[in-house]
């Protein structure tokens, strides 16, 4: 595969690769609203007790996957807005469902692989599936053109996939067997960092027999993870069908339910960033307290908390109270009180710039750098740099997009494709004059698809 574009910095605060387990909260909030999912019908009553892995919501836009209870209790819905409460916590323990009892008319009508996607869907492991090249959750009941299956995350605070396989290389390679049987002879790409290294030759050992299972390595470099990169330079074409694509956490969650029949509320985050005390990977439930994580972990009082990583993640609003079912990670950035003026003409030995000619850390080799939320520098007009189009992966002209976009004017911006942004950031962290371009890209695809699908054009 060639990728182009990418940029790594070393960051402080990268999470190390022991996996703590949190102590059990006192309640749980659990969100009704993720990145992708409005889990708007509500199937509990306020003050019922629901056992653990009970349905409590879900979400008719997608499919219907629902957002099941990751611990017994007594339900609260009146006490936060947009949120289950879960209250008076047990943890007792969940009895296997059997999908082929609760929905015999799928047994009957699609067989044993309409009941293992069923029971994907059902138990909680479908939330863990991405369209490679939409980023939405995929139609279960469809064969895709191929799987991806990526054991890499690049966003450097993210919660790692060596690290969640390092306990659980078997039920990896039970999981990874459990998505060949969804398959009829589609072929699963397995990413790995280095295909020559000790865990590629050990999951080659384990795969052995899986012929259609296909090891690729990537280079790690930020964002080459990427799903629609990976499909896009994989030859993956969205006229040949969907595209399936999920991380380490999905395989061991599909090995749950298919071998286990369990649900999967379980969740290995990542709490990481420079205002993050200790920084580590951490077994919990969704819905966790995020104040309670907060006391723990964070030691500057005025930062900022990100639901994801530093390029794609999201500011965690103050009505969100506890992690939601997405979640991957938390990144902890202290919150710059002051902008430094004219910081970007200043030379420093303690930020890196991608210019590497505007401070004199160029001439400190490598170090581990501390972002704070200011990023260095304030938002002014575009200086044509070009380091926006050097780091794109996806090869298009970024602040020629923007000068479009400036100008209002959207179909220049479609001519100059701004529909093959993928989101990764980047341009917006390299950009010397902190334009906030993937805003604008995203913005941008929203109103063109808006635009298209009011005219009736085919996406
Ligand atoms: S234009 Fe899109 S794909 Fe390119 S660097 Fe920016 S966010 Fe990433
Ligand atoms: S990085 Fe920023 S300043 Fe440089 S060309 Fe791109 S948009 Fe313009």
């Amino acid at each position: 595969m060639k990728f182009r574009g990418g940029y790594n910095i070393d960051l402080k605060g990268r999470p190390g690769d022991e996996i703590k387990t949190l102590p059990e909260p006192d309640a749980l909030y659990l969100s009704l609203r993720t990145a992708r999912f409005t889990f708007s019908e509500v199937c509990v009553a306020d003050g019922g007790r629901v056992s653990l892995g009970e349905v409590l919501a879900r979400d008719p836009g997608n499919y219907s996957v629902p957002l099941l209870a990751p611990r017994a209790g007594v339900v609260r819905l009146k006490t936060a807005e947009n949120h289950i409460v879960i209250e008076d916590i047990a943890t007792t323990p969940e009895e296997p469902v059997r999908a082929e009892e609760t929905a015999p008319h799928i047994a009957r009508q699609m067989g044993s692989g309409g009941i293992m996607r069923y029971k994907l869907l059902t138990l909680g492991a479908w939330q863990f599936f991405y369209d490679a090249h939409t980023g939405s959750l995929p139609e279960p009941f469809r064969i895709p053109q191929a799987i991806i299956v990526s054991t890499v995350n690049c966003e450097p605070y993210l919660a790692r996939g060596d690290v969640q396989l390092s306990r659980d290389l078997q039920v990896f390679s039970r999981g990874l067997e459990g998505l060949q049987s969804l398959l009829e002879y589609q072929p699963i790409y397995l990413v790995v960092p280095d295909i020559e290294s000790a865990f590629a030759w050990q999951l080659r050992e384990k795969d052995r027999g899986y012929a259609r299972i296909r090891i690729v390595e990537i280079p790690m470099k930020y964002p080459n993870d990427n799903f629609t990169i990976l499909a896009r330079n994989l030859g993956l074409k969205p006229d040949n069908g969907p595209v399936w694509a999920l991380r380490t956490e999905g395989v061991l969650a599909v090995d749950r339910v298919l071998t286990a029949s369990r649900s999967c509320t379980e969740r290995i985050i990542s709490i990481g960033g420079p205002a993050v005390e200790t920084a580590e990977h951490v077994e919990t439930v969704y819905g966790y307290p995020l104040g309670q994580i907060a006391d723990s972990y964070v030691g500057k009082a005025n930062a900022r908390i990100i639901n994801g990583g530093v390029f794609t993640g999201r500011v965690i609003r103050p009505e969100q109270l506890g992690l939601d079912s997405e979640c991957t990670g938390l990144t902890v950035l202290p919150e710059a009180t002051e902008r430094e003026f004219m910081s970007f003409a200043r030379a420093g030995r303690h930020k890196r710039s991608y210019s590497r000619f505007c401070y004199l850390s160029a001439l400190r080799g490598r170090f581990e750098e501390t972002l704070t939320t200011a990023v260095n520098g304030e938002e002014r007009a575009c200086v044509s740099c070009n380091y926006c189009e050097e780091v794109c992966p996806a090869g298009i002209m970024p602040h020629l997009i923007h000068k479009y976009l400036y100008n209002d004017d959207l179909d220049e911006a479609e001519r100059a494709r701004v529909d093959l942004c993928v989101g990764c950031g980047l341009c917006s962290f390299v950009c010397p004059s902190k334009i906030e371009l993937a805003a604008q890209f995203a913005d941008a695809q929203d109103r063109i698809r808006r635009e298209h699908q009011s005219k009736g054009v085919a996406q």
